[in-house]
């Protein structure tokens, strides 16, 4: 699965310069990690969400926005749900945790080893326990300096990702597994669902409110697009049709990249998902190559999203195809 990851990061750096900037010049990020101002969302007592300020106003025009997490406060402490991508935008959420509690943080959780997500980690206090997927620690232990190459070029120089050093996860949830902290009157769920976007994927769950934080596999509302960066379209699909199920109808959604949304909206990235599967599916069946698979389906109903133009011919169409193949 390393190897795999490797490569098809590799494969996809070239289309993902040229076709994520869209009509912007090839140096500009999608967002400016230089630029971007976090805000906090109070959810329910000690139950915070923080993302981009302009996510609002973004995210409903399918345009790209800064990284989202939140936080979680008991009486012993507070529990953070993801690190930014430098130490601007980690202090910025230090800040954001000091403006409600003067309690430590004492865990913080990467919802995959996606730099956007864990790269924070170094700014946070040294005693913090950092909480990480054992395979987003052995994917940051084997490919850091790849990893950190692949960020700069799409997030750019200068926005701090050259002082990063790793700091990987000192409590390590295994495959399948579910870690529970109580964080004093406050218990919070770490859950591996499944492959769902990295193989090192995990959704933190605080029942009281009923609020998800779902990470990548869940980018934000329609029209943004699941980003298959590492195939594996149905294990993907099976795993946000389980977190699906999971969640009550009333839970709230803190997606990778926008506000709070509803298990409804989620609906939108499983019927593209499993519209994917089935006309790439059928494109097989009737022996179509892999470029005129990307050719037929084109998926008018799923456009929108800024990035589509990369994300599901380049990305995504591919990543279903080879996936399917494999079941021949
Ligand atoms: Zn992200």
């Amino acid at each position: 699965m390393k190897t795999l990851h490797n490569i098809t990061r590799t494969i996809f750096i070239p289309t993902l310069l040229v076709m994520s900037v869209g009509s912007v010049s090839a140096a500009e990020p999608v967002w400016d990690a230089n630029k971007v101002t976090l805000v906090s969302e109070k959810l329910a007592d000690g139950v915070y969400a923080y993302y981009s300020s302009e996510a609002k106003a973004k995210e409903v025009k399918g345009l790209p926005v800064a990284t989202s997490g939140g936080f979680v406060i008991g009486s012993d402490g507070v529990l953070l749900i993801d690190t930014m991508l430098n130490e601007r935008l980690n202090k910025q959420v230090q800040q954001l945790v000091r403006e409600v509690t003067d309690k430590p943080i004492r865990h913080a959780v990467n919802t995959s080893f996606h730099g956007d997500h864990s790269y924070g980690n170094m700014y946070l206090p040294a005693a913090t326990n950092i909480i990480q997927h054992v395979n987003a620690k052995a994917y940051i232990d084997q490919h850091f300096k790849a990893d950190t190459e692949f960020m700069m070029q799409n997030f750019g120089k200068g926005r701090g990702i050259e002082q990063i050093v790793p700091t990987t996860g000192d409590t390590l949830i295994p495959e399948s597994g579910k870690l529970t902290i109580d964080l004093g009157g406050k218990v919070v769920q770490i859950i591996d669902f499944g492959f769902a976007q990295t193989g090192g994927d995990l959704f933190v769950w605080e029942p009281q409110s009923k609020t998800l934080w779902a990470g990548n596999p869940i980018i934000t509302v329609k029209p943004s697009l699941p980003w298959l960066l590492d195939g594996h379209l149905l294990e993907t699909l099976a795993t946000l049709n389980k977190v699906y199920d999971f969640l009550p109808e009333d839970a709230k959604v803190i997606p990778g990249h926008g506000s709070m949304m509803s298990k409804q909206d989620i609906k939108w990235h499983i019927d593209y998902l499993a519209t994917v599967k089935e006309q790439v599916q059928s494109a097989i069946d009737q022996g179509l190559t892999l470029a005129q698979t990307v050719a037929k389906v084109t998926m008018p109903k799923f456009t929108g999203y800024a990035l589509f133009g990369w994300v599901h011919p380049a990305l995504n169409v591919p990543a279903a195809y080879k996936d399917l193949n494999k079941l021949k």
